[in-house]
């Protein structure tokens, strides 16, 4: 395995850190191996601020590694190797020149000569879909055709490694979708003049959507964590429950925290970011809580049984199993309801310490939660507008249940104060930035 002929990319052991103002380094990616050969979609997924961008950087020959080995076909990386181009997310384009001219500008620095240039030129912007607009300045064109510039502009290169920075991430949902359907479509058909494709994200779907293989970064230090083969047929379908299970999987994988796991409990169903949260206010979650501890139950309730006891329907009781079921503090089994030893625990703490533990399984087992969190931590001004999640959580439910799950969000999210919204503004924000 030392010498792997088809590699184009190697990067063994490599270490990056970068001086902070205190003048210490900040070590950003620690010993990270990777190997990309030909006809590959490889992603990189990780969180902001994991290294993504910086190892994208080493392979483009514009960043050394502070220490190991960063090889292009076998030889070391000095500079920007030939045969590599990149797509990054901002568009990057010069707005004094046309999209024919921003697209040859990429062969330019080749010597490639201008009557080839423009022929192959209009063919990638033509393969892009750009026909009709090679004529137009940046400024004429929507984000989602500036970033098809960009494509073009990587494309007409005809590099053995097109590299992408988070390409889609600048772009609304529907243009974002359009574009990465285009693009798989164009790989599969053989069409694009590329051998093979770094992405870089942190968008589990779109990994799993497009790649062959994932690999999962840790962050601080960045590091490869997993690698994920991704062997679902194209095209591939978000829903069909294959889907559903990789990105539940590396779900779980990138939430996970650092605080000891609690144990996977049977029969609980996989869930994801886009699972409908009934509306049970954590008060009543408490309460059923403390009345499972109590005598009679001692822990373990028959549901019939508890649900005459609480006059509750049926429905209504099931919704409540399932919502402490979903934060793993009892497990619905054979019509009983059982505490787990986390909902034991909660049942004898005071308000604050049972508010930590509450908060503690939002964030580890209800993605939805993992997601807002995670924009509200990256975003500068710590807030985010509902719609944002609206929009993402519409994709999989209806209105109604898109809406009921927010609702519950923000309910649980104030409970266990992870976060606060206000409600004039639809906004989140978090309650303890930092
Ligand atoms: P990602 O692309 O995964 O969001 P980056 O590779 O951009 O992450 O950055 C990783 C970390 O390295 C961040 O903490 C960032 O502030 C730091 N970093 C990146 N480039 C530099 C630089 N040139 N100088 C100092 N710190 C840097
Ligand atoms: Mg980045």
């Amino acid at each position: 395995m030392l010498d792997q002929p088809s590699a184009l990319i190697d990067i063994r052991g490599v270490c990056r850190s970068f001086p902070k103002g205190s003048g210490e380094q900040l070590l950003v990616l620690e010993r990270v191996d990777l190997t990309i050969r030909s006809g590959e979609i490889v992603g990189l997924l990780g969180r902001s601020g994991s290294g993504k961008s910086t190892l994208l950087r080493i392979i483009a020959g514009l960043l050394a590694p502070s220490t190991g080995r960063a090889t292009c076909r076998g030889e070391i990386i000095a500079g920007p190797p030939n045969g590599v181009a990149m797509v990054f997310q901002s568009f990057a384009l010069f707005p004094w020149l046309t999209v024919l001219q921003n697209v040859e500008l990429g062969l330019e620095a080749l010597g490639v000569d201008a009557t080839e240039r423009r022929k192959r030129a209009l063919a990638a912007i033509d393969l892009i879909g750009l026909d009709g607009f090679e004529s137009a300045f940046p400024r004429e064109l929507s984000g989602g055709m500036c970033q098809r510039v960009g494509f073009a502009r990587a494309l007409v290169v005809h590099p053995d490694l097109l590299l992408m920075d988070e390409p889609f991430s600048a772009l609304d949902v529907l243009t974002a979708e359009t574009l990465r359907t285009d693009l798989i479509d164009l790989w599969i058909e053989g069409r694009l003049p590329i051998k093979s494709v770094l992405m870089v994200t942190h968008n589990i779907e779109e990994a799993v959507l497009m790649c062959d293989r994932i690999l999962v970064f840790s962050s601080n230090p960045g590091r490869v964590a997993a690698e994920i083969k991704v062997e679902l047929p194209h095209p591939r379908n978000r829903l069909d429950p294959h889907f559903r299970l990789l990105v539940d999987s590396i779900y779980a994988r990138m939430t996970q925290r650092s605080e000891p796991k609690a144990p996977a409990i049977e029969g609980i169903p996989s869930t994801g970011v886009g699972m409908t949260l009934h509306h049970v206010s954590s008060n009543v979650l408490s309460g059923l809580i403390e009345t499972l501890a109590n005598a009679p139950y001692n822990g373990h309730a028959d549901l019939p049984d508890l649900a005459s006891q609480l006059q509750l329907e049926a429905d209504e009781i099931l919704h409540l199993g399932e919502s402490l079921q979903l934060l793993r503090l009892a497990q619905l089994s054979e019509g009983d309801l059982v505490l787990t030893e986390a909902g034991k625990r909660f049942a004898h703490l005071e308000t604050d310490a049972r508010k930590r533990l509450f908060a503690e399984h939002l964030v580890t087992y209800v993605p939805l939660m993992g997601l807002i969190r995670r924009v509200l931590d990256e975003r500068p001004t710590h807030t985010a507008p509902a719609a944002r999640f609206r929009n993402e959580l519409e994709d999989y439910m209806s209105e109604d249940y898109a809406a009921e799950t927010l609702k519950t969000i923000v309910s649980w999210g104030r409970y266990s104060e992870l976060l606060a919204y206000d409600e004039q503004s639809e906004t989140f924000s978090l309650e303890n930035p930092g």
